[in-house]
């Protein structure tokens, strides 16, 4: 399939806004695709994604090299091309206008192609250490240098991961499922346990609704992991689940361990593979956990008895490569609540209360891994005790679960819910900053936040966080987010999306000043949560109901 085929598309869909509209054009489209290949690649370059989640392959071209490849693939000096960005706002519509004025050199050049695209994209991504940045420009450049003025539009978003075209997973979803007249929550179902959406319309293509049932949970695929509501009350949990499964809620973070075919892979809460940051656990459950099996836990650093900051595990994360010397400072465990796959075969549908029974028959415990305690009763006072146990440990609360419940992958529902004692903050996805004043002048001093429409993925702001910075971290973060600037205006910077962080505030409010149609009032940052993705920043929904809940509270 040409590439042109693909960005002439992305063109039109981009003035779409109806999301049914958009899920049909994108069933139409994509059910006219024959090669299975070019067919996977479409359905992930409209999420603006080169690859799945948990595949470790990134391309590793910043801002910074797009600038460069554009300037030797079009001959524009640096200056011209930070002036066009400016002017428009988006470096695809730049990248676009640029090659509007070299159309006639490309005519003789060979017309891209989707194979060409993934082909550079993966050559890209396998270069590494010394001279890598200067292959990756030439390598872009000569895309460029091939692309016409649209293609090099989306060619320069795909390559930022911001399409704009509002698709977002729900659309996909339903485009696949018309496109082959499946369920839709089949074609879910199938995307959670296999975080990837092209194979899952590879799947549907050619073997339909029967070959989607088949699809099964399969070891080092990591599957999404399902989550909690808050619990209104103990009651409530009591109410709807009669018996409840109570356990801490534990202040790490969350992993879920594949260990099968004489090896172990850790994925995060974000699906990246994180095992090179934990090899005492993967040693650990070599040892202890019995072979063909996926868990999943919670990993805990701890200093004299107590859980360390959340942060500390983190940074490990961040540093997947600098593992050892961290290995002294952090001393880590992990408890494992859940099992998904046992023994060749998913193991989901069977209760909590089953599913429990064997994974205390396959985890032997050590001084580094053991089954999580639970308690399982309908005792108001039973389920407090626990819960106010493990606040004085210094963990976060407690989970109340339905032992009759199934393992929903990717399900935020009522079978979980979390008992804590804080008000609900927000994690949103930091869009933009600006420049501080005076002394602060060489930091990034306010950071606009957004939350997330999950239908279309876009972005909705709700404020700007400027307070409960500490310095340091206002240098951090300046750093973490300097490869991520688009472009600048005076003070005000546009970032590429990619971190998230968890906001307090005191109030939302309704407000027309900003797109989602809400306001945070004080808004301070908490910390920046690593182990979420934008794709799972809160939602204009959940701010909504929020919003609402507010005014719950004041009338009783
Ligand atoms: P939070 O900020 O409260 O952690 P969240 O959005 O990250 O919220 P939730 O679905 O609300 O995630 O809560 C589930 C999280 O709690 C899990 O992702 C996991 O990291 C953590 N957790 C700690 N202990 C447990 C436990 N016993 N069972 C399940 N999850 C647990």
């Amino acid at each position: 399939m040409l590439f042109k085929e693909f960005a002439e598309f992305c063109s039109v869909i981009e003035k779409i806004s109806s999301t049914l509209e958009l899920a049909a054009r994108i069933a139409a489209f994509i059910k006219g695709i024959e090669d299975d290949n070019d067919l996977y690649n479409v359905v992930l370059f409209l999420m603006g994604k080169v690859y799945p989640p948990w595949d470790e392959r990134e391309l590793g071209v910043g801002v910074g090299l797009i600038y460069e490849a554009l300037r030797v693939a079009t001959g524009t000096n640096r200056s011209k091309i930070e002036e066009l960005i400016k002017e428009t706002g988006d470096l695809g519509i730049a990248a676009e206008k640029l090659l509007q004025t070299k159309t006639q050199l490309t005519l003789f050049e060979e017309e891209l192609t989707v194979a060409k695209v993934r082909e550079v994209f993966d050559t890209m991504s396998s270069l590494t250490g010394e001279g890598s940045q200067k292959r990756k420009i030439r390598l872009l450049a000569d895309l460029y240098f091939s692309a016409t003025p649209i293609e090099a539009r989306y060619l320069t978003r795909l390559i930022l991961s911001e399409m704009r075209l509002g698709v977002g997973e729900g659309i996909v979803r339903d485009a696949i499922a018309r496109a082959w007249g499946i369920e839709e929550a089949l074609v879910e179902r199938a995307y959670m346990i296999t975080n990837d959406f092209g194979k899952v319309a590879v799947v549907a293509k050619n073997e339909g609704k029967e070959g989607l049932e088949k699809m099964k949970i399969e070891l080092h695929v990591p599957v999404r992991m399902m989550l909690a509501q808050v619990a209104e009350s103990i009651d409530q949990a009591i109410r709807e689940m009669s018996r409840v499964a109570v356990e801490w809620k534990f202040d790490g973070t969350r992993v879920q361990v594949h260990w099968g075919n004489g090896k172990v892979t850790i994925y995060s809460r974000r699906l990246e593979n994180v095992t090179r940051a934990l090899p005492e656990i993967v040693e650990e459950i070599k040892s202890n956990v019995k072979e063909g099996v996926i868990l999943d836990g919670e990993v805990v650093a701890m200093k004299e008895g107590r859980p360390m900051p959340f942060q500390h595990i983190l940074r490990r994360f961040r540093r997947k490569y600098e593992v050892s010397k961290m290995m002294e400072k952090i001393p880590i465990h992990a408890q494992f609540f859940d099992i998904l796959y046992c023994d060749g075969k998913e193991v989901i549908d069977l209760p909590l209360e089953e599913r429990r029974k064997l994974l205390e028959s396959v985890v032997r415990s050590s001084d580094r891994i053991w089954v999580a305690k639970q308690v399982v009763t309908s005792d108001a006072a039973v389920i407090e005790q626990v819960y106010n146990e493990a606040l004085n440990a210094g963990h976060e609360g407690a989970m109340l679960k339905n032992p009759k419940s199934p393992y929903i992958p990717g399900k935020r529902g009522k079978h979980w819910l979390k008992l804590k004692p804080v008000m609900e903050t927000l994690d949103l996805v930091v869009i933009g900053g600006e420049w501080g004043e005076g002394k602060r002048s060489h930091v990034i001093s306010s950071y606009e936040i957004a939350c997330l429409d999950p239908t279309t993925g876009k972005l909705l702001p709700v404020g700007k966080v400027a307070t409960g910075f500490t310095d340091e971290e206002l240098e951090e973060f300046t750093e973490l987010f300097r490869p991520l600037i688009e472009y600048e205006e005076g003070k005000k910077i546009v970032l590429q999306p990619k971190y998230v962080f968890e906001v307090a505030y005191q109030e939302i409010q309704k407000s027309p000043k900003y797109e989602s149609g809400y306001a945070l009032r004080f808004p301070r940052f908490v910390r920046l949560r690593e182990d979420k993705d934008v794709g799972e920043a809160d939602t204009i929904d959940r701010v909504a109901r929020l919003y609402e809940s507010q005014f719950k509270g004041k009338k009783t």
